[in-house]
């Protein structure tokens, strides 16, 4: 699934390539990756032209005239590819929007959970792609004091907390395993039980690792179809240190641990647990209120 890297690396390609130019003509294959009524989106983009580029976490839109914007959620399989009108529509493509320049822009996606939405720029938070969609991780305004105030509340494992969108957005199952073995974290902290020193390092680590992913242009792995804006693979596969990697030997020098895999909520987690040994002992303070 693409996550904050993968996003923004796609958005910056929509932005280089599609800035200025103009929606001609805007076709449906299939209505329901659409969320709210179809014709209505086909109506209002039809025509406008794309002003900028934005995103909040995995989700991104492009800004058109009238104060409304083509939002889009990517999900599981979701790919949007800048192509030339006259290159062969990939299969699963199910929109198509055609520019005056003569380039287009479609999406992609086997597996059909991503969505567009027809955004109004002045009402975000009412959008379904949008919602509950907390600050975005490379957010200046993120700091680790309110995270650790967010994580109060929370007894789950502090990976468990980094996937939550609601709290910081962006992160997902490779970013979480990789930031909290550079942070030197077990998965399964309470997030409740998380020092105000380890939320820092988690903030901090957070940037370092989402800016490095960005430069090599996300993270592509064997089975994922995560493609750039021009359906290039990513290259920051080859820096993981522990995602995907069970049973390798730990790549820090000296460390005798060995990578383990295990399912935290559902999700497999990478961590090494000499590293990563910190933490897996302490037990969630009880619960003053409801999660
Ligand atoms: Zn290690």
């Amino acid at each position: 699934m693409p996550e904050l890297p993968e996003v923004e690396t796609i958005r910056r390609d929509l932005h280089k390539h599609l800035v200025g130019d103009k929606i001609e003509k805007v076709t449906l294959r299939r209505a329901d990756i659409v969320c709210g009524d179809p014709q209505d989106f086909l109506a209002a983009v039809g025509g406008k032209r794309v002003l900028g580029t934005d995103r909040r976490g995995k989700a991104m839109w492009l800004s058109l005239e009238g104060d409304i914007a083509v939002g889009v959620h990517l999900r599981m399989t979701g790919r949007l590819l800048v192509v030339q009108n006259n290159d062969e529509l990939p299969p699963h493509t199910h929109m198509l929007a055609e520019f005056s320049s003569g380039r287009r822009l479609i999406y992609v996606d086997p597996r059909r959970f991503g969505r567009l939405e027809l955004l109004h720029l002045g009402r975000l938070d009412e959008s379904v792609i949008l919602r509950n969609i907390g600050l975005d991780a490379l957010s200046e305004a993120l700091s680790a004091e309110e995270l650790l105030a967010a994580a109060l509340a929370h007894s789950v494992g502090i990976k468990q907390f980094l996937l939550d969108q609601s709290h910081l957005a962006g992160i997902g199952n490779i970013y979480a395993s990789e930031i909290l073995y550079r942070v030197g974290l077990h998965p399964a902290t309470p997030a409740n039980r998380v020092t105000a020193k380890e939320m820092q390092t988690i903030v901090d680590v957070t940037r370092e690792v989402l800016q490095e992913a960005i430069d090599a242009c996300g993270t592509t792995l064997g089975d994922s179809q995560y493609q750039t804006g021009l359906g290039q693979s990513g290259g920051y596969q080859r820096c993981l240190w522990v995602y995907g990697k069970a049973g390798q030997n730990c790549p820090v020098p000296g460390c005798v641990g060995v990578i383990r895999r295990r399912k935290i909520a559902q999700r497999s987690t990478y961590f090494c647990p000499v590293c990563q040994a910190r933490g897996q002992r302490r037990r969630g303070k009880r619960q003053a209120r409801p999660e």
